[in-house]
């Protein structure tokens, strides 16, 4: 099952990737980016391409 993880040393919470996931996964938590529902991630790695940062990596 493919889910995100976010590298919280590169991150900068900017939530892109809260606007450009098509499943919802990731949310705002206390003004932090957190992987809310690794279970709905179809493994289209559009955060992983798209996060500014390369934060984002996703794995298998
Ligand atoms: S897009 Fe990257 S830098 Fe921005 S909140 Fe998501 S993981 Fe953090
Ligand atoms: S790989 Fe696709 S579905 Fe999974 S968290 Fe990233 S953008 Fe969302």
């Amino acid at each position: 099952m493919p889910k995100p993880v976010i590298d919280y040393k590169k991150c900068t919470n900017c939530g892109n990737c809260i606007d450009i996931c098509p499943m919802q996964v990731f949310e705002k938590e206390n003004d932090k980016v957190v992987v809310k529902k690794p279970e709905e991630c179809i493994g289209c790695r559009a955060c992983e391409v798209q996060c500014p940062k390369g934060a984002i990596k996703v794995v298998d």
